[in-house]
């Protein structure tokens, strides 16, 4: 049936498939289903149980095998809630009070996705749906319901959550885009759909109920426009956007191995940002030259404790490994506020943007700073890396985490552990304070980096997350240049180098400002590396400094976004 929704994308592209429902309806099986005695009814559950577990544990070494390492650590972790004694005992005791163990096994799945339902954290929300992913496959296995069979066509996973073993039992590929009824930008599907640059809408809770199974389906991620049923006219225009798609990443990937150098010969180095691992396999395909920004949070999220120093260790010095004499820029854990994780004892605070976080945590936990600081010096032995501290808005803030890396060191030389005295500690200048003061700053980092999201968010005042206002968000407001420009020029005069790492460096007019103001490193997501490249080889730098200096007459951001627009 034709009808057209929207949500949110989150990831680009266009998608066109047959709608494959993410979830079978257990409950006819469940209506016919005649309960045995207890204690068969208990046998049951220990065979499925076990069965569940074993597949699990195979399915996930097989897709870690064929390089899918994100489903495979999913899967790994299911086999681990099958696994775990207290979701059995469980399950028992309510196969004493109902005698029915499919309905007992997804009442006790149940009872913990709500638990998880109710953490603060969204990372952990959003981790309900593995327990109840997990209790459907063990109720299917009693009930006897088989694995869907979904030919080789290209689907549209829909549902309100996919469940993760849904998207690990599909062909990598054959999933042509996925579309989410639950808000989650961090559920599991998306972080896949990330990361194989998968089209994903979120937030489409009418789509999500009403598209039916098999029913043919177009999806753009840019737009977040769904549209089932389509007619000729609207199929042929998404096929022709999907053409010119695929063209265009086949253009851009045989950029790879030009370097980024403008007409006149200005080199900059154009990096990538990573957050899971598997960002290094793109970050490589799209030819980057470094990582620029290495988040850290994801190895602090999705667990009860900190991680340890080793832990990390194994992390960065993976990365670093794989970057090769290519700098690895380890940013320190930047979480709190906003994204608060139930270990870090963070009380909820009225404006989490403006709260405890990032460094603030850190300076405060000596705990937790030290065995990050030792990781990371660790990991230089196996690799060029340096380190960076977020959210910094005093000179006095960036002394005391150099303390810190003193002391990191003495423990790691008291402990004959390696590392690289030569690692460079540099500033995440975004906060306006930071910008203003980058003057005094530059005179003790060892360089800046830019970082434009929260740069722009904390000097316009615009909640970079907030949809409602996010005509507002605009990195072309002159505010925002003239503190970036400042930045800039700090670094030059106290001879240390800057770079960005927020979204504006993954744009390509902006790119070209970037290069007047005498930026050195962009890093952006990969796949913009070779847009912003392509723009970077276009332009002459007298060209980019007459822009700049015009850019700096309006008064408004929108007008200087117009602007360049007309010109590049
Ligand atoms: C930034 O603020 O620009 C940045 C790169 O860091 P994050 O997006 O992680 O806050
Ligand atoms: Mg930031």
């Amino acid at each position: 049936m034709k009808q057209r929704f929207t949500g949110l994308g989150v990831t680009t592209g266009v998608g066109i498939g047959k709608a494959l429902r993410a979830q079978v309806d257990l409950d006819k099986y469940l209506k016919t289903y005649i309960p045995s005695f207890v204690e068969d009814e208990k046998e049951k559950v220990d065979k499925a149980l076990s069965e569940v577990e074993s597949f699990l544990f195979d399915k996930a070494e097989e897709l870690r095998a064929d390089g899918r390492t994100e489903q495979g650590a999913i899967l790994e972790a299911h086999a681990m809630i099958v696994g775990d004694p207290v979701m059995r005992e469980n399950v028992l005791s309510k196969i004493d009070a109902t005698g029915n163990s499919p309905r007992a096994v997804l009442a006790a799945a149940e009872e913990q996705a709500k638990a998880f339902e109710e953490m603060e954290d969204e990372y952990f929300r959003a981790r309900a749906v593995d327990f109840r992913d997990v209790g459907r496959r063990i109720a299917r296995v009693i009930l006897g319901v088989p694995d869907r069979d979904v030919g080789d066509e290209p689907v549209i996973l829909c549902g309100y959550e996919i469940e993760p073993s849904v998207i690990a039992n599909i062909k990598t590929g054959q999933i042509a885009g996925i579309i989410l009824g639950a808000g989650s930008t961090t559920a599991h599907a998306v972080i896949i759909a990330k990361a194989q640059g998968i089209p994903a809408i979120v937030g489409a809770v009418d789509a999500a109920r009403a598209i039916l199974d098999e029913e043919e389906v177009l999806m753009d991620g840019d737009t977040g426009e769904i549209i089932t049923g389509p007619t000729t006219e609207e199929r042929a225009v998404y096929e022709k956007k999907a053409k010119k798609e695929e063209k265009q990443k086949e253009h851009y990937l045989a950029l790879k191995d030009l370097p980024a150098v403008t007409e006149d010969g200005r080199s900059v180095i154009l990096a990538a940002n990573i957050g899971i691992p598997s960002d290094m396999d793109f970050a490589e395909e799209y030819g980057a030259e470094g990582v620029g920004l290495f988040r850290t949070e994801f190895l602090f999220m999705g667990r009860d404790e900190l991680p340890t120093e080793d832990e990390q260790f194994e992390a960065y010095k993976n990365v670093a490994e794989k970057n090769g004499d290519k700098l690895t820029i380890i940013r320190t854990m930047d979480i709190g506020g906003d994204k608060p994780l139930s270990y870090l004892e963070i009380p909820k605070e009225e404006n989490p943007f403006l709260g405890y976080r990032a460094l603030r945590v850190s300076l405060k936990r000596k705990d937790l700073f030290l065995p990050q600081l030792k990781a990371a010096l660790r990991a230089s032995c196996y690799g060029k890396v340096a380190v960076m501290f977020p959210m910094i808005i005093n000179v006095s803030e960036f002394l005391k985490a150099k303390e810190f890396v003193d002391e990191a060191k003495v423990e790691l030389q008291a402990e004959h552990k390696d590392y690289n005295n030569d690692v460079q500690f540099g500033v995440m200048v975004e906060t306006p304070a930071a910008a203003m003061m980058a003057d005094s700053l530059a005179k003790y980092a060892d360089f800046f980096s830019i970082g434009s999201n929260d740069l722009v968010q904390y000097t316009l005042a615009v909640d970079r997350s907030n949809a409602e206002i996010a005509h507002l968000y605009n990195h072309y407001h002159p505010a925002v240049l003239r503190l970036v420009q400042n930045i800039i020029k700090a670094a030059k005069t106290h001879g240390i180098p800057a770079g960005m790492c927020g979204e504006m460096a993954s744009d390509p007019r902006a790119a070209v400002l970037l290069l007047a103001m005498g930026i050195d490193e962009l890093s952006m997501g990969a796949p913009s590396i070779p847009i912003v490249k392509e723009q970077v080889r276009r332009v002459r730098m007298d060209e980019a400094k007459v822009l700049l200096e015009k850019a700096f007459t309006f008064e408004d951001g929108e007008e200087v976004k117009r602007y360049l627009e007309g010109q590049l």
